[in-house]
């Protein structure tokens, strides 16, 4: 690992200050939460930031409160807190499923709702310090000529990384909000804006400008009527990540389909969702048949490559089997 100067800081003020102090003078820094990802990086030299901006000193970012309008749950938490969290189970139950089944018992110990939300590609070749990938910098995709097997079916194009978080999808099926501090104060956005493809920007995976923070998840109340849906597919029970996962919400009335949400993890660049797919099930009495053509919608457009056809049918299945049981 290159050594590099740890600040352990006491606010979020003075992360966003130091962070924005050390962009002016073209110091590179890295905030770390858990680290159970970015260290992982470091080691391996694909991050080698100067500085590490410790977000873990600071009190009372850690928490899970439920008011009137949601959840609010600070950036700080860690994946089992979330998981484990009598509100969080009784009134979310599928957000506790996917924060318990990301990574292992160990990483969710540590890692925190923030870093899962903003860590980076596990993409191989973006890991290997030996290819120059597009995401590095580099000229090329390796995963286009390369061992394509995990990469993306939809959204991809000029990289075809997968997102790699668990609880992003089922976030934004539940139509979650994210608060970011930084230079200009705070705002808050719905958390499917927060992510990037990279035909926008191939270097990025999400819109956070230099001394941002993400410092607070918000989850509305699900609608009365609302039932939710995790499953992930992977390729071992032991840690690893979504091969395919699809998050769903349904509300619906004597089994006719009031408002859906479908979201599907580690097949897009981003947590993609399938905003045609929900429109076709609005008013539909949600049955087998129905079931599969959302599945067969929501892959419309799918472009495989080599070694990834297989999510195709994995991920309409998916769908389907999520559907079924969310009436
Ligand atoms: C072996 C292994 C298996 C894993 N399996 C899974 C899996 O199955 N599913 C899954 O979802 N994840 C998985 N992960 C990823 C990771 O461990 C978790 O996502 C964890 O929640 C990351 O949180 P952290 O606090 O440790 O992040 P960190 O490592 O501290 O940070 C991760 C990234 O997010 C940035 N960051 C952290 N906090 C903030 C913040 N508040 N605001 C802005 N940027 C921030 C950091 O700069 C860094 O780029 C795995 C990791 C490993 C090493």
């Amino acid at each position: 690992m290159k050594s590099f100067a740890n600040i352990d800081v006491k606010s979020v003020r003075e992360a966003v200050t130091l962070l924005q102090k050390l962009h002016q003078e073209k110091k590179s820094a890295e905030i770390v939460s858990g680290g159970t990802e970015l260290l992982q990086l470091m080691k391996d030299r694909v991050a080698t930031p100067q500085y590490l901006i410790n977000l873990k000193t600071i009190p009372g970012l850690n928490y899970i409160k439920e008011e009137r309008s949601g959840f609010r749950i600070g950036a700080l938490t860690t994946l089992t807190e979330i998981e484990e969290h009598k509100g969080v189970r009784e009134k979310l139950l599928f957000l506790s499923q996917a924060a318990g089944e990301a990574a292992s018992p160990q990483l969710r110990n540590a890692g925190t709702i923030g870093g899962n939300i903003c860590q980076r590609p596990f993409c191989w070749y973006f890991r290997s310090a030996n290819f120059p990938c597009l995401r590095k910098g580099g000229g090329i995709c390796y995963a286009v000529a390369g061992d394509n097997r995990y990469h993306a079916i939809l959204g991809g194009g000029p990289s075809y990384i997968v997102h790699p978080s668990d609880t992003a999808p089922a976030l934004i099926a539940l139509g979650a909000r994210i608060k970011i501090t930084g230079p200009a104060g705070e705002k808050t956005i719905p958390l499917e804006k927060f992510f990037v493809l990279p035909q926008v920007d191939y270097k990025r995976e999400n819109i956070l400008q230099p001394g941002e923070i993400l410092t607070e998840v918000q989850i509305p109340h699900p609608k009365p009527g609302s039932k939710g849906f995790y499953h992930k597919v992977r390729e071992r029970q032991a840690w690893d990540h979504a091969i395919v996962s699809v998050s769903t919400v349904v509300q619906s009335k004597g089994g006719i389909c009031q408002d859906a949400h479908v979201v599907l993890g580690g097949v897009a660049p981003i947590p993609w969702r399938a905003a045609k797919a929900e429109a076709f099930l609005r008013g539909k009495k949600v049955d087998e048949g129905t079931a599969r053509q959302v599945g067969e919608i929501a892959l419309d457009g799918a472009r495989p490559m080599k070694d990834n056809v297989y999510k195709i049918g994995m991920a309409k299945s998916l769908i389907q089997r999520a559907l079924l049981a969310s009436v």
